[in-house]
């Protein structure tokens, strides 16, 4: 099919969508491909994330939604209007950047009037102190950009690019200059004005805590192409690859032989110990897997001590190494087979604490196990995931 028909194609697929769509997008530098055959769809008045690593292509998929940069093949459609060579004017999107690019020599206010100014827009000092009102800037109107703090300096340029109404907001780590304690509140305040304001926003970052705080749904994104995309927790508790599994939270992987399949539980031979995992939880292809279990879905007990986990034991593990972090304490337990694991036990005061060197035995829920291609890389995702 040439071209030009895939794309009428495409168009007409998103025709009838009224929220963003993008078909089989594709963006190559060169030789080198920044986004490839990317199929994404974004609800209307959704919070949308879009989660990868440094260099992944998250970028690139915003600024060819912006009309930044444009698609060496595919399409964009947004309420059913393909956009995908419309000028970044001509599109009902704006763009809040990390660097919130606002004018020095304006007041809040003015900054925040700027856009409807240009377009000559009636009544626009209410329009301005509603939008303020909603960033909760009313007192600031009158200072200067350099007059305010990093928190307050990204609200305004919010509350400049909300004032035109869009229909997609575009978020480029938006919060990535804020120190740690001023991002956690403005993660909460973000979320609390896109329910106000029920507008589409795309929230493009590398921070998954960000990511889970934030969004209804999730994309997480790896070399170019989406891994997985759901709502937080449907991720962090089914994760269908291990970049997923490792780059959202920490996951012990393990390897294992699956010995039986049935229709809903799948028997998997691990170092000698059967365990068994939810049919609806193995993405395993072939003979092998790795068998994942979060490291707080793992109890820690003395050997033969009968936990709140019947299913899956497995005896022979000698403690490592023990940190305390104040509501938890974290394991790393030496098994049989080599391999550390590790365990995260909630100081409740409830259990004691173990030592290092101690035997110990583990166990966790057949129904918080999950099984993962082996064909796939134990370790992608696993350090990038801590930057
Ligand atoms: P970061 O979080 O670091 O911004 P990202 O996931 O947003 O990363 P992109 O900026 O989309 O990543 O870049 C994806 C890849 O495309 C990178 O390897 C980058 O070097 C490359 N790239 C982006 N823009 C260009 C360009 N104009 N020319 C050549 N290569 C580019």
């Amino acid at each position: 099919m040439s071209q030009a028909a895939d794309l009428e194609e495409a168009t007409a697929a998103g025709a009838s969508y009224d929220g963003l769509r993008l078909t089989s997008v594709t963006k190559s530098f060169g030789a080198f491909t920044a986004v490839d055959d990317l199929d994404l769809d974004v609800p209307r008045g959704s919070f949308f994330a879009l989660l990868g690593p440094s260099g992944c292509g998250k970028t690139t998929t915003l600024r060819m939604v912006a009309g930044l940069e444009t698609p060496t093949s595919g399409s964009i459609t947004l309420a059913g209007n393909d956009i995908t060579y419309a000028k970044p004017y001509k599109r009902p999107v704006n763009t809040v950047f990390q660097s919130y690019a606002l004018f020095p020599h304006l007041d809040i206010h003015e900054n925040v009037a700027f856009g409807l100014k240009r377009r000559k827009v009636k009544d626009i000092d209410t329009q301005v102190r509603d939008m303020l009102d909603l960033v909760e800037l009313t007192t600031q109107a009158r200072k200067k950009p350099t007059q305010l703090s990093g928190g307050q300096q990204q609200r305004v340029a919010l509350a400049r690019a909300l004032i035109n109404k869009p229909e997609v907001l575009l978020l480029d780590e938006p919060l990535g200059a804020l120190d740690l304690k001023l991002r956690r509140s403005m993660q909460i305040e973000l979320k609390r004005i896109q329910t106000e304001v029920g507008l589409t926003f795309i929230h493009v970052t590398h921070d998954q805590e960000e990511a889970m705080t934030m969004a209804d749904t999730v994309a997480v994104m790896n070399a170019g192409v989406i891994e997985q995309m759901g709502a937080p927790a449907e991720l962090y508790e089914n994760p269908r690859t291990t970049f997923v599994a490792n780059f959202l939270g920490q996951s012990n992987l393990i390897g294992g032989t699956i010995k039986a399949r049935a229709a809903d539980v799948v028997t998997v031979d691990m170092h000698g110990v059967d365990v068994s995992i939810p049919t609806s939880r193995s993405h395993a292809e072939g003979d092998e897997g790795w068998i994942g279990i979060r490291p707080e879905k793992v109890l820690i007990g003395e050997p033969g001590e009968v936990l709140d986990a019947p299913g899956n034991s497995i005896p022979g593990g000698v403690v490592s190494d023990v940190s305390f972090v104040g509501v938890s304490t974290q394991y790393l337990v030496r098994m049989p087979w080599g391999q550390e694991l590790q365990v995260f036990q909630q100081n409740t005061g409830h259990r004691r604490l173990f030592r290092t060197g101690e035997p110990v035995e583990l166990s966790w829920r057949p129904e918080y196990a999950f099984l993962l291609d082996h064909a796939q890389d134990a370790s992608a995702g696993a350090q990038l995931g801590d930057d």
